[in-house]
């Protein structure tokens, strides 16, 4: 079993092969997703989505880029979703400083928002940061009793003790087969065993030999040879173990 803990199956670009795309993950071996809400439109597909296919779990979120027009309007909803039992976790929030789609102190105060709100449900939190590294770590240290994933850690060992520290997971993508990530593959390395997760984040950044494409989980299979190739273990071990990794940081049934 291959978990994605990251994946936006109900996205438009999967309206013509939805079924056919969700059978060729199963054939993969990837026979559980988080599906990850960005705001309150896409997280009510998410948990439509998770309703139909055993193995989908939904989260609920509102993504940095949109927060500065969603964050008002979508908060109720997030919340009341966020307290389904069938959400497994809130997000995927966090900071993009590299597009800065929305100004730095409305994605901090969205940030803050789904830490609060994931301390009062007492569920994992799924963290997007990019170019916003030591603000993120003091952000985050703001709430101690809260953990979750860094998704698609795009970094590389560097930048990961504040995280580790903090108690959170780190996920790996196709960013972590793209030939010039050394950096990358060492962060792949050095996570300890018990806090290392994959993940495609489909439709976006498919693994090397699709780069370019429509991401979709089936790939998953890719990054998580490289990284088992990186780690010294075989693919079915890492598999293992990146699923019960999976299990405990989301509560997975
Ligand atoms: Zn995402």
């Amino acid at each position: 079993m291959i978990t994605d803990t990251h994946a936006h199956v109900f996205y438009d670009k999967f309206d013509v092969d939805r079924e056919a795309m969700l059978a060729r993950a199963r054939e993969s071996g990837v026979t559980r997703m988080v599906v990850v809400g960005t705001d309150a439109t896409s997280s009510r597909q998410a948990f439509e989505l998770a309703a139909k296919h055993p193995g989908l779990y939904p989260t609920a979120g509102i993504h940095p880029h949109d927060c500065a027009e969603k964050l008002a309007t979508d908060r109720a909803t997030i919340e009341e979703l966020a307290r389904d039992p069938r959400c497994v976790a809130i997000g995927e929030t966090g900071l993009d400083f590299f597009r800065s789609l929305s100004p730095h102190d409305v994605q901090v105060e969205s940030l803050r928002f789904h830490l609060e709100l994931a301390h009062r449900v007492r569920k994992p939190v799924i963290i997007h940061c990019r170019d916003a590294h030591p603000r993120m770590a003091e952000v985050l240290a703001e709430r101690r009793d809260v953990t979750g994933v860094m998704h698609c850690w795009s970094m590389g060992p560097d930048e990961l003790a504040p995280y580790l520290d903090l108690g959170y997971y780190i996920s790996f993508s196709g960013v972590v087969t793209y030939p010039k990530n050394d950096a990358n593959r060492a962060a792949a390395r050095a996570v300890p065993s018990d806090r290392i997760v994959v993940e495609t984040d489909a439709p976006y950044l498919a693994p090397k030999s699709h780069r370019g494409e429509r991401n979709e989980p089936a790939f998953l299979t890719e990054t998580l040879a490289v990284v088992a190739r990186e780690r010294g273990v075989s693919n079915d071990e890492l598999a293992r173990l990146t699923s019960a990794n999976a299990t405990r940081l989301f509560s997975l049934a």
